[in-house]
């Protein structure tokens, strides 16, 4: 059986991309925080590739971007924000992505940390796969006091007390084993992807928000709700030497 989500009392939900959270798990994020989750997001790139006007001076649309995500993170209930502004589809380091989340995870302690799924088949974005893979990662070996991340940090998290990462929920993902009811939740989910107008022209975000809507009901039926997130939850103790029995 995966970890069960239904008691996460704090979530990390590290994504590549500013909106990646909100279209493929907002309406699950905001189930959760409803039911009583903490929920704090790790954008790891700047995301400015994918900002459609050329023109637009970089430090405008980063503040542009983050403006955006502010009104779609009140959406879903965020209530923490962190950047890293690693270049979008840039060279950065998966190691040094890794060493950032196991940081984010000694400071705000999740239970359950949400990323995209590094194991999508088909997936080709570099910064998609560098993430999920630094995201479960980290998971694995963040509890090891002899990997150093800020001195600071490592310090009061090993003085504090004990920390147990429960499970990773991968979204994004070609092998679901949970599908979320965000029935109640979608409608907020709607809002938060509406805010991102500095990638999206408006017929582009009607298409993916039909899209996401027919994804939705698809993945829900036969479960006695109408509108669903599918989710790949593992255990820390699923992402090492997990051989099929
Ligand atoms: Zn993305």
């Amino acid at each position: 059986m995966p970890p069960d989500l239904s008691t996460a009392r704090r979530i990390l939900a590290v994504q590549p991309h500013y909106d990646d959270n909100d279209i493929a798990a907002g309406g699950t994020l905001a189930a959760l925080h409803d039911a009583g989750a903490e929920i704090h997001y790790l954008t790891v790139t700047d995301d400015l590739v994918g900002v459609l006007d050329a023109s637009l001076p970089d430090a405008e649309a980063r503040a542009r971007l983050r403006a955006e995500q502010e009104v779609a993170g009140a959406a879903i209930g965020v209530a923490g924000h962190y950047w890293l502004d690693y270049p979008d589809a840039g060279d950065w380091s998966q190691h040094e992505l890794r060493r950032e989340v196991v940081r984010h995870v000694r400071m705000l302690r999740p239970d359950f940390l949400f990323s995209v799924d590094p194991w999508l088949p088909t997936e080709a974005h570099g910064d998609h796969l560098k993430t999920g893979r630094a995201v479960t990662e980290a998971a694995l070996l963040h509890r090891f006091p002899r990997l150093a991340t800020d001195p600071e940090v490592d310090a009061d998290w090993a003085l504090g007390e004990p920390h147990e990462l429960v499970g990773v929920a991968l979204y994004f993902t070609a092998e679901p084993n949970t599908v979320w009811d965000v029935s109640a939740t979608r409608e907020r989910k709607r809002r938060a992807v509406g805010a991102y107008a500095a990638q999206f022209e408006p017929a582009a975000l009607t298409g993916l928000q039909a899209l996401l809507e027919r994804a939705e009901r698809r993945c829900a039926e036969g479960r006695g709700f109408s509108h669903g997130e599918p989710l790949r939850v593992l255990s820390p103790g699923d992402l090492h030497c997990a051989v099929p029995l």
